[in-house]
């Protein structure tokens, strides 16, 4: 059996490695095998390991912030194998932080109940994870392929075989994972890297799959607010006790929900940019300074260091954060076993949609949902190519065309971020939508372009489209949740 993987972060190469036991596994990525969202992962990894925390909790943890979208099935596969993935982690050479007595630490984070959040290096979970899988990568049978986009899925009878690459290379397989991560690059100000276009997300569009919750991109409240690409400053600061001020040095959050701090995270988000338009200020303050340099620089060396790095010292007073584009909820829909709705397809990690996140993800339930879903992804494989069943509900089809090139990166930047940002108006969107239509140039160097304007095409008709605020989709026209929009929205091309 030939199996091809799409992309290098914890769910490609996870899946890599479970189905290198017993097929032939080929591994591309577009950029450095490191460049992902998997290593910039500062805070940590959520799993029920503790004696006082069990899978049902964690469930019901995730639910809550969910808003409604989750599906509960996903959310207990995620929550019940949470502990089983971090075994095998711990197999694959990652060596999360552990207290003196040698039990592995865990921390609190916005959301959870409970402490239930591995970390590593302290504040560097993700790069410790990267490492450890790059390392089982070169040990591996696997044919590791760097700086190699994926333009398009080979289809044959409805069936997915493979996919052509940007060098016109087909590869042909008999199941295919899509594993390309986020798509906060759509965005001017995001914390992700570049790379992180949507590319899966309008490749499976494309060969005919089912879409869902396309409008949910949650905007990390804090990243260090000195212009550029952002630098996170993790939620597990406020974990630790970090206060949010706004420009008059009043604590922001105190009257905004009973968490403060610990709020969901597109409450948080949604309260700093209010202040920041009250203010006319580009920025908020969060100080932590109170818990003292030698606490701050053992517990997050990264943050420290990366803060230094940008002019601001955690340990000396507040510093400025602002929200960033950061994780898309939305994604390619999967069933609980990664499968897709295209036979030969699957999906894990976050260009899935796997339900389990719902209208808003919970910090640090990402890596386990890549770790997780990557596991069922190789075992699903292992029991032949069928696709996932249609879900209920409504589908919105489309047809294939017009969907042309953005001329830009900036032109998309602009749009999405004018547009189909943190908050969304209907007139905005369709201000949006206008330009997507404009655009008719093809003509781009640069192959991920066009796959990027059509997964954020997705993003802006799903966002006009529900005609409510739920999790991190905040419309400003339609500020409060509607029951009747208690449900998914879910994409599909029409293919002749
Ligand atoms: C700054 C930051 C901090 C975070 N902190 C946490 C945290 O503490 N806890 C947590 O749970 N989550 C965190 N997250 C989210 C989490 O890191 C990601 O959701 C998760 O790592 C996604 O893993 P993935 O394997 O799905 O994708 P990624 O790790 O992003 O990997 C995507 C891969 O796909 C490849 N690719 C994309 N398109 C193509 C194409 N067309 N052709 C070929 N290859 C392609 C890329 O090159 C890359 O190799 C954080 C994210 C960021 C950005």
């Amino acid at each position: 059996m030939r199996i091809l993987v799409i992309g290098s972060g914890l769910a490609g190469i996870n899946t890599a490695l479970l189905a290198s036991e017993f097929a032939a596994v080929t591994l591309l990525s577009k950029a450095d095998l490191s460049e992902t969202n998997t290593r910039r992962a500062q805070g940590g990894i959520a799993a029920a390991i503790s004696s006082l925390d069990d899978p049902d909790t964690h469930a019901a943890d995730t639910i809550r912030a969910g808003a409604g979208l989750c599906d509960p099935q996903a959310v207990h596969a995620l929550t019940a194998d949470g502990v089983a993935a971090i075994e095998r982690l711990l197999r694959l050479g990652v060596e999360f932080d552990r207290a003196e007595s040698g039990e592995l630490s865990l921390a609190m984070e916005g959301a959870h109940s409970t402490p239930r959040v591995l970390h590593a290096g302290g504040d560097e979970t993700g790069l410790h994870i990267q490492s450890a899988l790059l390392n089982r990568l070169a040990e591996a049978d696997v044919d590791v392929r760097s700086g190699v986009t994926v333009t398009e899925l080979v289809m044959d009878a409805g069936r997915c075989v493979g996919a052509i690459t940007d060098a016109r290379e087909t590869i042909l397989a008999d199941a295919t994972v899509l594993a390309t991560g986020g798509a906060g690059a759509l965005y001017r100000v995001t914390t992700n890297p570049l790379t992180a276009s949507g590319d899966g997300v309008a490749l499976a569009l494309r060969a005919g799959a089912l879409l869902r919750d396309m409008e949910f991109v949650q905007f990390h409240p804090t990243s260090l607010a000195v212009g550029g690409s952002a630098f996170l400053i993790s939620e597990a600061l406020r974990g630790e006790g970090a206060r949010l001020l706004d420009a008059t040095g009043e604590r922001l959050m105190a009257q905004v929900h009973p968490d403060a701090e610990l709020a969901p995270r597109s409450v948080v988000a949604n309260a700093i940019s209010a202040s920041m338009q009250r203010d006319a200020t580009d920025h908020v303050w969060l100080d932590i300074s109170h818990r003292g340099a030698e606490f701050l620089q053992a517990r997050f060396p990264g943050v420290h260091r990366g803060a230094l790095e940008r002019g601001w010292d955690i340990t000396a007073g507040p510093i400025p954060v602002a929200p960033a584009a950061h994780y898309h909820m939305g994604g390619v829909y999967t069933d609980i076993d990664g499968r897709t709705t295209v036979p030969g397809l699957f999906a894990a990690g976050e260009c899935a949609s796997s339900g389990a996140h719902g209208a808003n993800r919970v910090a640090s339930n990402s890596l386990l949902e890549a770790a997780v879903f990557s596991a069922r992804v190789a075992a699903a494989i292992q029991t032949g190519p069928a696709a996932a069943p249609t879900p209920a509900g409504q589908i919105d089809r489309m047809p294939l065309s017009p969907h042309a090139s953005a001329p830009s990166w900036d032109d998309l930047h602009e749009t999405m971020s004018e547009f189909a940002g943190i908050t969304r108006t209907a007139d905005g969107l369709r201000s949006a939508l206008e330009r997507f239509d404009r655009w008719t140039d093809t003509d781009t160097e640069d192959p991920s372009l066009p796959l990027a304007t059509l997964t954020a095409r997705l993003i802006a008709e799903a966002a006009l489209q529900r005609r409510e605020s739920r999790g991190a989709h905040l419309r400003l026209d339609f500020p409060d949740e509607r029951p009747s929009w208690r449900r998914h929205s879910l994409h599909q091309l029409v293919i002749e």
